[in-house]
């Protein structure tokens, strides 16, 4: 049993699982860029884990392409694994074993007289591809082999990467690098996945295929653990259940402050079914919806119709109360792999959100366009990421009437009254937030890109993190100033950065004036409670 710990506490709850490994090394051709690692029960696990994916790939396919079903016979032959494993045992990795297992069956598959037998050597390469592609996180999905309860183990893990991952499977996530306010974390945390970012180069040291625990609220990972310690981190697993329970019945309780006004606590969500599983657990709407997920989900950009139809469906699931749409914030760390985007030495400080809307003119016209159309399936709002100044928002506000006008002219219904939101994550914002303030509807603190740039602390970078605490005077005076002058002007300000989902914080925001919260999905009920101790 040995034990890795962070001082980064990225979320909270316990997993017990087998370690994933994730491979990222990319088939050369002609050469294997894995490493032996020198255990062959860890090579055939590897392989085993890799042939049940192309297993599970191809039946998937096979049910399309008939053509598959033949793949399907060969991927499950017991011949073409007892091959690989001989391979193996005799002591080559298993990325090796796989390559020339495909040498020596395309030969024999070659050999053959019949024609047709013959032409069966293009499946066999075809099957050994993706077999391969599996093995080392080549062109396929890497978490293909995860099994239901694994815990994903990987040094840097990008928020494409987290789109791919099916969280119904994933019981905890451990990652070498990244802050508490990574947007992988912040996928995580809204499906109550434990989640330990910063662990540093012990990564390297989490065999995969064993049995870790991960204790994300004390930022621990515990590999091969003993009976012991199992038996008292499932005793606490059990307890967080009821816990949650708790929190779901408190999530039903309306919350107002001394003076009779309403406390609403909305959730953030990055995908129709996590807008279904925050209003489940009692969210007063969604405050913010991360629309980029959408775009980084597909190998193109989405159409119009296709996020309008995306859109109405989220609005459709909120029931009335408010979907606030953010639009597109790609750069930073969520680059788009179709859209080009020049390398930039300080992504953060570049390229990102609204800059990138504004100059891309056509994609932001879809979407806004989309956003309208979407607008009379429920009570939709429409927010803008990264402003800076009060131009680059009567910019925004003019292309946006365009959009409408251009629907009135073609027929298509719209909310005509559709309002428009600012969010303030930018020190520039805070600074002008007065003028701001007249020209829109409302405002929301996004406080993990606030906290990142009022400290000058990337808030990916786990050696920084600790100055890219949301709680530093600085950054508190910054959501005291925006607070006020969204009161001034009589328009709500809420909050979707996490700090609002931090119930440690929640006094102090009140405090602040802060009575629109919006939360990772998974703490609605949490935050409530902790709303309703405190007013
Ligand atoms: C924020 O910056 O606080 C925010 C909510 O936006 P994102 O985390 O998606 O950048
Ligand atoms: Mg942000």
């Amino acid at each position: 049993m040995r034990r890795f710990a962070t001082h980064i506490r990225a979320s909270e709850g316990i997993a017990i699982g087998r370690a994933y490994v994730v491979r990222r090394e990319r088939c050369v051709e002609g050469e294997t860029q894995v490493q032996w690692q020198g255990n062959a029960a860890t090579e055939c696990a590897r392989f085993r884990d890799a042939l049940m994916a192309s297993e599970l790939q191809i039946e998937a396919i096979s049910r399309e392409e008939e053509i598959f079903a033949a793949h399907l016979e060969m991927v499950r032959d017991d011949a073409l694994r007892e091959i690989v494993e001989g391979h193996i045992d005799e002591g080559l990795s298993a990325i090796a074993a796989v390559e020339v297992s495909e040498t020596e069956m395309v030969a024999v598959f070659e050999a053959i007289d019949d024609e047709y037998l013959r032409e069966r050597a293009m499946d066999v390469r075809d099957i050994f591809a993706r077999i391969k592609a599996n093995l080392t996180g080549g062109v396929c999905n890497p978490f293909d082999g995860v099994r239901a309860g694994d815990i994903v183990v990987d040094t840097l893990l990008l928020p494409s990467d987290v789109a791919m991952m099916d969280f119904a499977k994933v019981a905890g996530v451990v990652m070498g690098e990244g802050g508490a306010t990574s947007h992988v974390c912040i996928i995580a945390r809204s499906r109550s996945c434990p989640i330990i970012v910063g662990l540093g180069d012990v990564v390297a040291q989490i065999p995969h295929g064993v049995q870790i625990v991960v204790d994300a609220s004390a930022g621990e990972v515990i590999v091969e653990p003993d009976e012991a310690t199992l038996g008292e981190y499932r005793a606490r697993m059990e307890a967080q259940c009821q816990q949650r329970d708790r929190d779901r019945e408190a999530a039903r309780v309306e919350l107002r402050d001394a003076e009779g006004r309403k406390i609403t606590v909305r959730a953030n969500a990055g995908s129709v079914e996590e807008v279904r599983m925050a209003i489940e657990n009692g969210a007063d709407g969604v405050g913010l919806f991360r629309s980029e997920f959408l775009y980084m989900l597909t190998d193109a950009e989405p159409s119009e119709i296709e996020q309008a139809e995306h859109y109405a469906a989220a609005a459709a699931a909120c029931d009335g109360r408010p979907l606030t749409i953010r639009t597109l914030d790609v750069g930073g760390d969520k680059p788009l792999p179709y859209m080009p985007m020049p390398k930039e030495e300080n992504p953060f400080l570049g390229w990102r959100a609204i800059r990138v809307s504004l100059e891309v003119r056509d994609v932001f016209a879809r979407q806004l366009r989309a956003i309208l159309r979407a607008s009379v399936a429920g009570n939709v709002r429409v927010m803008l990421p990264m402003v800076t100044s009060v131009e680059e928002l009567r910019e925004a506000k003019a292309f946006l009437e365009q959009c409408k006008q251009e629907l009135r002219a073609e027929g298509v219904a719209f909310d005509e009254h559709l309002p428009l939101g600012v969010m303030i994550e930018t020190p520039a914002a805070v600074f002008v937030a007065r003028s701001l303030a007249a020209e829109c509807d409302f405002f929301s603190i996004g406080t993990n890109d606030l906290t990142q740039y009022v400290m000058a602390a990337d808030r990916t970078n786990a050696k920084v993190a600790s100055l890219c605490n949301p709680r530093s005077e600085a950054v508190v005076e910054a959501i005291r100033r925006t607070l006020e002058a969204a009161a001034e002007a009589g328009i709500e300000c809420g909050m979707c950065g996490e700090f609002a989902s931090d119930e440690e914080a929640t006094a102090l925001l009140l405090d602040c004036g802060l009575r629109s919260f919006s939360v990772g999905a998974g703490v609605v009920g949490r935050i409530k409670r902790r709303v309703a101790e405190v007013v």
